[in-house]
């Protein structure tokens, strides 16, 4: 058995069936991108592999877990079919307009058709400087590339539109970063696309009109066709970045997501949650909570994250102005009435979140005082956003409570819940069951990553990484032999602020 187990292993190696690549990005014209290969390290070695990514993706996890593999992972070969390039965008960071930004550590490797059909692309982050690196070294430390895979496979299993991690190596080489010499990695991340708001601002910027255009129709073509059937194309695509960018961030605002770095070269147009730098999830309830080191005037805080995706979907109706009509003033009142739907689109898929978070099926007036009421008490007595939600469940005379210094002012709220649920047409377990399944008892706690990152940074030690991906990938189960992985930090446990890394 063995034997034939073994062969069939080496049958499947020999047929060489990895990335069936086949890149439209790199067949648009030579502005929108740089073409280069990733820069070989000096050992790559695999980390971790993401096998049921991997099965998605029609790869061969066997194939993937070889030698050769690592040293494609790493950038030291290049697959073949891989047509590498860094792409060009430009943005608005912390609200300041940046002509060029670009891949300055990413390199494109390609694209593959997944089981689905849909087409993902293959990305080396970390691998090596580009046209675009302006001051960086092109590379990635280590501890953001767990970061960022912890993070963006726990979004994954929380049912959140993202990014994908389907590997990580280490190089073997140190690179520079303000904390000292640090290990670096490289991340093989996978997207939808990797088209930002920010790729249509640098074309819309240098008044290349034909490059917006060309821009517009691939992205219709690859992620939006139904567009192409509507009568005006560019407004109906418009139209669904919008609705796709307010559905994903009421899904941040309900599982206590804060991104961090939410400027325009942040913000994907296949509405996935991209580019995990200074990211953080709440524990303590705060509207006004920031983790970010860079985020001073706290322009990204967690309650600011609704208008400051409306800002930046105003960036992109502005770039995509010249294509809505001929007629500027036409172009305009078509924006503006695409991005006034913005607001209620996000309100409707908040309320419709909290609704289920609270254990109502259905609709009444005064449900979102009944909500935001909760909230206020949460931020006055720093409960714990994930823990309050997932022990509400079991009903509101229970260890919840405990989150709540002043229980009387909770016990007076939870009479008000009760009485609500009682117009509900649903059993207490239904409705605890339904609860459940949308409050994770399981998020990736800062202080968790941080443990991950500084067994794996010192000691080369990943079990607590792959501990916690394991506890992660199912976060609505109970899991009782890592009931710990629920508990918010003990107070010297607390993560006060998140980097970059860059
Ligand atoms: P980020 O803050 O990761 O969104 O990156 C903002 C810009 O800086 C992008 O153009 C990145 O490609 C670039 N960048 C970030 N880190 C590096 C690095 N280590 N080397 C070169 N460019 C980088
Ligand atoms: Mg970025």
């Amino acid at each position: 058995m063995a034997g034939s187990f073994m062969s069939q292993l080496e049958a499947n190696r020999s047929t060489s069936a990895h990335f069936a690549f086949d890149n439209s990005y790199a067949r648009l014209p030579e502005r929108f991108y740089a073409r280069l290969p990733p820069t070989a390290v000096v050992k790559p070695q695999l980390i971790k592999l993401n096998l049921a990514l991997a099965r998605q993706l029609g790869l061969q996890p066997e194939w993937l877990a070889t030698p050769e593999a690592a040293q494609m992972l790493a950038g030291n070969r290049l697959p073949p079919g891989a047509e590498p390039i860094a792409m060009a965008y430009a943005g608005h960071q912390f609200g300041n307009w940046v002509p060029q930004l670009g891949d300055g550590r990413a390199i494109l490797l390609g694209e593959v058709r997944d089981a689905s059909g849909v087409r993902r692309d293959i990305q080396l982050k970390g691998a090596g400087p580009t046209p675009f690196s302006r001051n960086g070294d092109g590379r990635a430390a280590l501890g953001p590339v767990l970061r960022e895979y912890i993070v963006s496979e726990a979004m994954a299993a929380l049912g959140i539109r993202t990014t994908r991690s389907l590997a990580a190596v280490s190089t073997g080489e140190r690179i520079l970063r303000q904390e000292g010499l640090l290990p670096g990695a490289v991340l093989t991340r996978v997207a939808e696309s990797h088209v930002r708001v920010g790729t249509f601002e640098f074309f819309a910027n240098r008044g290349d009109v034909e490059g917006v255009r060309l821009l517009a129709d691939y992205v219709i073509e690859r992620l939006y066709p139904e567009a192409r059937e509507s009568g005006q194309p560019y407004r109906a695509l418009l139209d669904k970045v919008i609705a796709r960018t307010a559905k994903l961030v009421a899904s941040w605002q309900l599982i206590g997501f804060i991104h961090g770095v939410m400027n325009t070269d942040n913000m994907s147009i296949s509405g996935e949650t991209i580019d995990y730098g200074p990211c953080a999830f709440m524990d303590a309830f705060h509207p006004g909570r920031v983790f970010s080191s860079i985020d001073s005037g706290g322009r990204y805080a967690y309650g600011n994250q609704p208008r400051i995706a409306h800002w930046n979907l105003v960036r992109l109706a502005q770039a995509l102005l010249p294509v809505l009509a001929d007629d500027e003033t036409v172009a305009i009142a078509s924006a503006r009435e695409a991005i006034d739907a913005y607001p209620e689109r996000f309100e409707a898929a908040h309320f419709a979140g909290l609704r289920l978070k609270l254990g109502l099926a259905g609709e009444r007036d005064g449900d979102m005082d009944l909500a935001s009421e909760l909230l206020e008490l949460m931020t006055a007595n720093k409960a714990d956003y994930t823990l309050t939600f997932r022990l509400l469940a079991d009903g509101a005379d229970g260890p919840v409570r405990g989150q709540f210094a002043d229980f009387v002012a909770f016990d007076a709220w939870a009479a008000k819940w009760r009485d609500r649920l009682a117009g509900e047409n649903t059993t207490p377990a239904e409705r605890a069951a339904a609860m459940r399944a949308v409050n994770p008892a399981f998020i990736p706690r800062n202080h968790r990553i941080e443990a991950a990152i500084a067994a794996a940074q010192t000691r080369s030690d990943f079990s607590l990484f792959e501990e916690l991906l394991k506890v992660l990938a199912a976060p609505f189960d109970d899991q009782t032999q890592f009931a710990h992985y629920a508990d918010p930090p003990k107070p010297d446990e607390v993560v006060q602020q998140t980097f970059c890394g860059t």
